[in-house]
């Protein structure tokens, strides 16, 4: 679903992205790890193609949303059509707005205005409005920052139960490694503008969970 090769993204005389390559499989849920500043927002604008000016090899799947760590919904439209935003206003188009309102439980929302969501509400309206694009490529910065630990947990089991639904690539991008583990079948870190940790995990495993493979991890950040 993706192939990056020989990427580089500079900011001044900052290489930030400093010949990264990496190859992610279609259906595939991939965490990205790595410190603050180490570029993974910066890495997913590009993949997300909102950030062009970078040297290297780009392949990426045509239908690709992403998600930020805040919910980004403007205020002055309702839920339904911040979900819709940027789609043809068609009957069909509200239909499936209506479906991916439901697959994350805010079908009663959405003639809501976005200001009177909670934190994980509008989070899951962002959900939506990316599901609704049924991308090939879900890209997520942080998504589950903001909230707390209870809605969190709720979010996890609600994005693993989308992501077994609609099978699209997925590079979350989080600071916990944990999080990462629990919800990706492979994790990356981002160390100096390339990946410096890619290993296979399995949910199913948690003697691989385990692993002191994952207490260097740990360590590195
Ligand atoms: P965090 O975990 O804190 O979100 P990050 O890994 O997402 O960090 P980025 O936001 O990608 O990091 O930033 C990587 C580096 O690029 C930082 O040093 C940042 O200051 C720099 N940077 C990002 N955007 C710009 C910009 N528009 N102009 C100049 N420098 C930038
Ligand atoms: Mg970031």
């Amino acid at each position: 679903a993706v192939r990056v090769h020989a990427l580089n993204k500079v900011f001044g005389n900052h290489a930030v992205l400093n010949g990264l390559s990496l190859s992610i499989g279609q259906g595939e849920f991939v965490a990205l790890l790595g410190r603050s500043g180490s570029g993974k927002s910066t890495f997913l604008r590009v993949l997300g193609a909102l950030d062009g000016q970078v040297t290297g090899q780009i392949r990426v799947p045509a239908r690709r949303a992403i998600v930020f760590q805040e919910p980004r919904l403007f205020p002055w439209q309702r839920v339904m059509r911040n979900v819709t935003v940027g789609l043809p206003q068609t009957r069909s188009t509200r239909e499936q707005a209506l479906g991916a309102l439901s697959e994350v439980g805010l079908d009663r929302h959405a003639q809501a205005w976005p200001r009177t969501l909670s934190g994980g509400e509008a989070q899951r309206a962002a959900l939506a409005r990316a599901l609704v694009r049924d991308p090939q490529l879900l890209l997520l910065d942080e998504p589950f920052g903001a909230l707390d630990a209870l809605t969190r947990l709720r979010m996890h089991v609600l994005l693993r139960n989308l992501y077994e639904r609609h099978r699209p690539a997925v590079l979350l991008v989080t600071h916990d490694v944990d999080e990462a583990i629990l919800l990706a079948d492979r994790v990356l870190v981002l160390t100096d503008g390339r990946i410096s940790f890619d290993e296979p995990v399995s949910i199913d495993d948690p003697v691989r969970r385990n692993s002191p493979r994952f207490d260097a991890l740990r360590a590195s950040l």
